[in-house]
């Protein structure tokens, strides 16, 4: 049996854009309202102080109306000033990718980078401060997605605020399917977004910002204003009694406070926990098969994507492709430098459910046996048994 590619696969195992929940798609497909009908500004309110429990921050994120691509580049527009010294801290494609960003508006992007299996050292980032004391504004990748990585934000967060210096956190694909928060990370501005861990199609970004990055980017001259990709603009957005400066995507906004409503019906620690679950499985799964995973270390392996590591010489194209066209399943493939290097297995949202963990493990080893690769499949699905019934 084949799955054509001009139809949906049966399976959506992807690190993002991920299947939506249904009660989100439903709420999407409710009444579109006038944005200025006091109904809908109600609403907002109300979705805006639950993204705020739900994030653990002390006042209602900033609600971009874009996906999180937006909410980054507006976090590097708005903060960062054409005078300032910016540290950059790259361990896989987006912390990298946000250097150029930051580029365009600082006066001088100095850099960490690592090798993009690995994770940034918190204490490197105390020395560099150390000998660069001018730096006003340091960025981070929580979650680099394309290498399925962990940063230790909090470690790191906590030297940057020790240094003075205002962090920007890309938490887009960990926020929602692990334990963090932008408090426990010091975070100046920390962005994420719906349509990872919390179900949602790709097309708003969630942003806190701390009393002191409020207070740079209003004295920034040179930040944005009258743009999407002003922070200032969409401040008080959430007050139901202030304007929006433009329209927001309404019926994103009736899908996102269904998302929340379900966040916050399961708790947050039953989800990190499907998330995890889903993940060491997998793991386990693919290490009893005879694969490598990609990250260097066990510990910084993401609960929300698993990165498997190609055998060498086989490039990952053609085995996502058998994936896809064999089983019905959608993998995801590295982004830029681990493009062809690596195949992403996605447990977010509605993806983060333990059982889907037999069906990449199945999926993945069979695409490869077909490929030539000798593995071992009924060991990968054993282990993830094992996995699913001594956490029961
Ligand atoms: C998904 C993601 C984003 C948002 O960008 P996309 O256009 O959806 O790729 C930003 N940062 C990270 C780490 C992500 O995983």
């Amino acid at each position: 049996m084949r799955y054509p590619e001009t139809r949906p696969p049966a399976f959506t195992l992807t690190a993002g854009p991920v299947d939506a929940y249904p009660e989100v798609l439903r709420a999407m497909g409710t009444t579109v309202l006038y944005d200025y009908d006091p109904a809908f500004q109600a609403y907002y309110e109300a979705v805006a102080r639950k993204a705020q429990k739900a994030m653990e921050t002390d006042s209602p994120p900033v609600i971009l109306q874009g996906e999180p691509v937006l909410g980054l580049e507006a976090a590097a527009a708005s903060l960062i000033a054409k005078d300032d010294v910016v540290l950059n801290l790259a361990s896989g494609v987006y912390g990298k990718g946000f250097g150029y960003w930051a580029a365009r508006y600082a006066a001088r992007v100095d850099e960490i980078e690592v090798a993009y299996d690995d994770c940034i050292d918190p204490e490197a980032v105390r020395a560099h401060l150390k000998a660069h004391p001018e730096t006003k504004v340091v960025a981070v990748c929580h979650h680099d997605t394309p290498s399925g990585t962990l940063n230790d934000i909090n470690a790191i967060g906590a030297v940057v605020a020790q240094a003075g210096a205002l962090l920007i956190v890309d938490a887009v694909s960990s926020w929602g399917g692990m334990q963090t928060s932008p408090d426990a990370c010091l975070a100046g501005i920390y962005v994420t977004g719906p349509n990872k861990c919390l179900g949602c199609p790709p097309g708003l970004t969630l942003a806190a910002v701390s009393d002191a990055a409020w207070a740079k980017m209003e004295a920034n001259k040179d930040a944005p204003f009258a743009s999407m990709l002003s922070f200032t603009d969409w401040k008080n957005a959430w007050k139901a009694t202030e304007p929006f400066p433009f329209t927001p995507s309404v019926a994103e906004i009736n899908g996102l406070g269904a998302a929340l409503d379900r966040f916050l019906d399961e708790g947050p620690e039953s989800v990190w926990a499907r998330h995890a679950l889903t993940a060491a499985a997998t793991r386990d799964g693919v290490r009893a098969m005879g694969i490598d995973i990609w990250p260097a270390r066990e510990e910084i392996a993401s609960p929300t994507c698993t990165a498997v590591k190609m055998p060498d010489g086989i490039d990952a194209g053609p085995i996502i492709a058998e994936a896809r066209a064999r089983y019905g399943v959608s993998l995801s493939a590295g982004r830029g430098e681990t493009l062809g290097k690596l195949i992403r297995i996605g447990h977010m949202g509605p993806t983060a459910q333990p059982m889907f963990a037999h069906v990449a493990v199945a999926a993945l080893g069979g695409a490869l046996a077909a490929n030539g690769t000798k593995v071992e499949i009924g060991a990968g699905l054993a282990a993830v048994q094992a996995r699913l019934d001594a956490e029961h």
